[in-house]
């Protein structure tokens, strides 16, 4: 069994539709993957239409985004969770309102530097999408700026850059709690990705696991190794979840469908944990 829950379609940063990335999920040789767009669910539908389709298994998800009180970026997936849950609903409409808004302050920012509008950033993003640093990066890139997302995020649109805006996201202790009242399976993401930005501090950590985190991701590109020998011994400790993923965001970045896995043993434990919604499994 070949086993991704980690991926992004055009309902947030991907590239593709999600049916189109159910169809490179099925070419890729995956028996089962996650749909887990930032901050919604939008995609789910047409990808259950397309895994029926193709004969596929989808876990329905999504990446909700996250700030601690000291401002460190968390990113908590949720897999199986009720996508109508008032609460949740409530934090991710906040979360992707601010991201827009937030968008928009940086290309104004950018807009002194380079010739750059909300329209060519616009041009990138799927009706309804989630909107996120990659698609100003797509602008970047049509205008010639930029050779591609990577190079935009090595320096115009890092957290230290000088057009960065920060956003409203839900403390991860508050998302953690809302994903579980929603019968979903909360996992953190890449949570040692130091390239990124900060990670989170042990206590912050416990705090999760305290509140109802079940699993974390470990086999993912942006975790180091003594990171991840960390994650395994904390995995073990508090009995955790673990999963293995991509991160596929289609053309928008060079990870790959399949290059982490999940087993299918940690598959069938957030299964048996959600109650929020079914998966489709052939
Ligand atoms: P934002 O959500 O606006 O904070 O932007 C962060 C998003 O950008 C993450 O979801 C990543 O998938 C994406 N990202 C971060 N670094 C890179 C990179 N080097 N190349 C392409 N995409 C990136
Ligand atoms: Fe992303
Ligand atoms: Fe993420
Ligand atoms: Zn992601």
């Amino acid at each position: 069994m070949r086993i991704d829950l980690h991926t992004h379609s055009n309902v947030s940063d991907g590239t593709q539709p999600p049916a189109e990335l159910m169809a490179a999920a099925a070419a890729a040789g995956l028996d089962v993957v996650a749909l887990t767009d930032h901050d919604s669910t939008d995609g789910w539908a047409d990808a259950r239409t397309a895994a029926r389709a193709l004969g596929i298994g989808l876990l329905p998800g999504m990446e909700v985004s996250c700030k601690t009180s000291q401002g460190i970026s968390v990113h908590l997936l949720s897999y199986l969770h009720d996508p109508d849950h008032p609460g949740l609903l409530e934090e991710i409409n906040k979360a992707k309102d601010a991201r827009r808004t937030r968008a928009e302050r940086m290309v104004e920012r950018l807009a002194e530097d380079y010739p750059l509008n909300w329209d060519d950033v616009s041009a990138h993003l799927a009706p309804g999408a989630t909107v996120g640093r990659p698609h100003i990066a797509d602008a970047l890139v049509a205008a010639g700026i930029v050779a591609d997302r990577n190079e935009a995020f090595a320096n115009i649109l890092t957290s230290h850059s000088r057009y960065f805006v920060s956003h409203y996201a839900a403390d991860p202790v508050l998302a953690v709690e809302l994903v579980r009242e929603a019968g979903g399976v909360p996992v953190f993401a890449h949570p040692v990705a130091s390239a990124r930005g900060r990670v989170v501090s042990d206590q912050t950590f416990h705090d999760m696991i305290d509140a109802g985190l079940l699993g974390v991701e470990i086999d993912h590109r942006d975790n180091p190794p003594e990171g991840r020998a960390q994650l395994r011994r904390l995995a073990a400790r508090r009995g955790l979840i673990i999963t293995g993923s991509s991160d596929y965001h289609g053309a928008g970045k060079p990870n790959l469908l399949g290059e982490n896995l999940t087993s299918p043993e940690m598959l069938e434990r957030i299964l048996d944990a959600a109650t929020g919604s079914a998966p489709y499994l052939p």
